[in-house]
């Protein structure tokens, strides 16, 4: 199937990826003022998409936008595009922007919201990277304050996410990790970080300044099946450094190992077993608890 062909959703229609193009006086466009979701199809199975789309309402809640749509509707908005582009597994790419105002800030001049669903063939991080786990650095941005645009909030307005994915181009490494304005670990620019100590696995709270990301809560499903203690915690870059198991989190990178952080080698600078085993469990888990797009 040739890349021409990929049909998006876009207002109300299946178009040509082409003629998929929205106004230079969309809010999303000149303000970031929209929202959206990375949600990832598994053999047919969307999965949790239920989750995704419950953040997706509460973060329209949250800025008093109103999606057009019912939550069953967008359900089946999601599973029409992934049919009519034939995928089997896919990225989807939900985005609701304020829509079309003018160029003054006010949101009350953008009469409807756009609602854009992208189905993508799946672009993976090389599989030997889960071989060989990844190397991060921490960014000097600091994640953006729980009390100003809330980190739960999955907002349009990525620009200090984007800074710290700079950082990590600039420094030769796949991601960095953001600390909050009081110096505790929050999260990477599009993943959530776990620390592996003992028989505990703790990833930070959202209010500290993290999305609460669907893989998150899933690992911490599977990892607390799986026996282990696993919770959400404050912690530093020093417990960090000294963790046995270090990993992240994310739609995208599902479980990937980080094996070095700011120059610290992390365990014995491999994936470690608790790492490999969670990975395992979630890879299990994705393969049936979804949404099914053919039936
Ligand atoms: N944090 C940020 C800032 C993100 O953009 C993402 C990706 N959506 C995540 C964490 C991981 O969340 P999820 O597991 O829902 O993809």
């Amino acid at each position: 199937r040739k890349m021409t062909e990929q049909l998006i959703f876009l207002d109300g229609q299946l178009v040509k990826k082409e003629d998929a193009k929205i106004s230079v006086y969309d809010h999303g466009l000149l303000y970031g003022d929209g929202i959206f979701e990375g949600i990832r199809v598994y053999n047919g199975n969307v999965f949790r998409l239920k989750e995704h789309l419950i953040r997706l309402y509460e973060s329209a809640k949250s800025i008093l936008l109103t999606i057009p749509y019912t939550i069953e509707e967008i359900t089946e908005i999601v599973l029409k595009t992934i049919r009519a582009n034939e995928l089997q597994s896919a990225y989807i790419r939900l985005v609701v922007t304020r829509g079309v105002g003018d160029l003054g800030i006010d949101p009350f001049a953008c009469k409807n919201a756009s609602v854009i669903v992208i189905a993508e063939p799946l672009n993976l991080f090389p599989p030997e990277l889960y071989e060989t786990g990844i190397k991060i650095v921490s960014a000097s941005s600091r994640r953006n304050r729980s009390d100003v645009i809330s980190p739960k909030t999955k907002s349009l307005n990525y620009l200090n996410n984007v800074l710290v994915k700079i950082e990590a181009n600039l420094a030769g490494v796949p991601e960095a990790l953001m600390m909050n304005t009081d110096g505790y670990v929050a999260e990477g620019s599009a993943d959530n970080i776990f620390i592996v100590k003992g028989n505990e696995l703790i990833t930070p709270p959202g209010y500290i300044g993290a999305l609460e990301g669907i893989t998150r809560n899933a690992v911490l499903e599977v990892a607390c099946k799986k026996g282990y203690d696993a919770k959400e915690g404050v912690f530093t870059r020093h417990d960090v450094y000294v963790a046995d198991e270090v990993f992240l989190t994310g739609t995208a990178a599902e479980v990937i190992a980080v094996i070095e952080v700011d120059g610290r080698q992390i365990g014995t600078g491999i994936p470690g077993t608790i790492t490999n085993k969670i990975l395992a469990g979630f890879r299990e888990i994705v393969e049936t608890d979804g949404t099914k797009v053919y039936e």
